[in-house]
């Protein structure tokens, strides 16, 4: 099964990312983590990549496609994968379409997660307190001014995804405002009908 999640900064993919990866035993495949994980090792891929992300912008295309094309070439892959925050931008989406073609794999779902603006920011300081209550390192980017630049990169260069997807036929939503449970259990349903 391959599925994609979509949805704004804070939209919850990467909790419902979890979920489907303990259901269905299927890798999470997140960008973001794959990102980071460049910057921690200082791979060229993540120190070039760090400031665009701690201010909140996009890494340039083709620094993500090859990350993310590495990694569904894993042998863990080969059987399907929940893909979060990947592709972010149409010309992401057209690589990634190549890149499965070529493989000879087709996409299941690509489920959209819909929160409102207003509750987004609000997840994101959440996140950032609980971690440091917890006693973890807070991401660069969950502050208010690097989040208001991920959310408009949303709106300008991933919004256009969804509908590249809802032309292909491929695009389910989701209301994202439920709680944890009611959205995963959205989202099963839409998996296995
Ligand atoms: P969130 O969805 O909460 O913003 P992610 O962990 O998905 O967090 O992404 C964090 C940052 O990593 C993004 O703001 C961006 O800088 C970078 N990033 C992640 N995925 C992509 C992508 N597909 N294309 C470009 N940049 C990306």
């Amino acid at each position: 099964m391959r599925v994609i999640l979509l949805g704004a900064p804070g939209a919850g993919k990467g909790t419902q990312a979890l979920r489907l990866k303990e259901k269905y035993q299927i890798p999470q495949l997140s960008s973001g983590d794959m990102l980071r994980a460049a910057v921690e090792a200082r791979t060229p891929a993540g120190i070039s990549a760090k400031a665009i992300m701690d201010k909140g912008g996009l890494v340039p295309d083709e620094t993500v496609v090859g990350i993310v094309a590495e990694r569904i070439e894993a042998p863990d892959a080969e059987a399907g994968f929940i893909l979060d925050g990947f592709p972010r931008t149409v010309r992401q989406a057209q690589a990634l379409d190549k890149l499965l073609a070529a493989k000879n794999m087709a996409l299941d779902s690509v489920i959209e997660l819909e929160v409102d603006d207003a509750a987004l920011l609000g997840r994101i300081a959440k996140r950032a307190s609980e971690t440091l209550a917890s006693g973890g390192t807070v991401r660069a980017d969950d502050n208010p001014e690097a989040f208001e630049v991920r959310l408009s990169a949303y709106h300008a260069q991933t919004a256009p995804v969804s509908e590249y997807y809802r032309q292909r036929g491929l695009l389910k939503t989701v209301d994202g405002m439920a709680s944890v449970d009611d959205v995963a259990s959205a989202i099963e349903q839409l998996i296995d009908r």
